[in-house]
């Protein structure tokens, strides 16, 4: 079995599509995984929302996802986000909303436990501290935690009870052993680790590997996209930098 796993999609329709497609070249997917904030920020959010739902998925929910979908207040929002979540508000049809309000927090496959943020705080906590691995190392039910929400790719490996952060490398197999893991596949629509390329992870039940890869898409016709719908300038400038 093989699982494209990807994250914060946010409503970039063109990064969504490159990604699917890089994925189907280097030999497909049985299943799409992802982690939430399908929408927010970007110009595409129910066409993503359907592109997603046109393939065998799982999927949990994001803060974004349920901001949105009017579940989530925005008080926590920057000024752009805010913006950007009653956009995406008012373009969604309501099976799009009914869509984000069933996502599941949380969803156990196989290994692997699906999450946004941390098991701590599935929508809301960015796991990048120790102290936010070990938290959720110990609510950790299986063997390798998914995580999303931060943008930034990386593995958090427990061993001996020390944890360590370490690059997700590109391209290279990682593989899936002994030691439990936190895997963050960095962001399709929005990265945000200094690359604009979207960034999405593939695991292979039978090699009990998973491999991170980066694919360019058409950025300017997100951007264009985005100034037609009137979204903050800096959410469109950002793309070009991947911060
Ligand atoms: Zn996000």
């Amino acid at each position: 079995m093989r699982a494209l796993i990807l994250t914060d999609i946010h409503s970039n329709l063109e990064a969504f599509r490159a990604v699917l497609e890089d994925a189907t070249s280097r030999g497909g997917f049985d299943e799409v995984w992802c982690l939430g904030d399908i929408v927010g920020y970007g110009p595409d959010p129910g066409e993503c929302i359907e592109l997603l739902r046109r393939h065998n998925h799982i999927s949990v929910v994001g803060n974004h996802d349920l901001a949105a979908a009017g579940n989530l207040s925005t008080h926590d929002f920057n000024s752009h986000a805010r913006f950007a979540v009653h956009w995406t508000a008012a373009q969604l049809m309501p099976e799009h909303t009914q869509f984000l309000l069933s996502l599941p927090e949380v969803i156990q496959r196989e290994e692997f436990t699906l999450v946004h943020g941390s098991l701590r705080s599935p929508v809301l906590e960015y796991l990048l501290s120790t102290e936010a691995a070990i938290a959720t190392f110990h609510l950790l039910e299986s063997h390798f935690c998914l995580v999303g929400h931060s943008h930034i790719p990386f593995i958090c490996r427990e061993k001996n009870s020390l944890y360590s952060f370490e690059p997700f490398p590109e391209g290279d197999a990682v593989l899936l052993g002994e030691e439990r893991l936190i895997i963050n596949p960095g962001g399709v629509g929005q990265p945000r680790d200094g690359d604009p390329r979207p960034s999405y992870a593939l695991y292979d039940s039978d090699e009990e590997t998973i491999r991170r890869h980066r694919v360019t898409y058409h950025i300017e016709a997100t951007q264009e996209k985005m100034r037609r719908a009137g979204l903050p300038e800096r959410l469109i400038q950002r793309l070009n930098y991947g911060v």
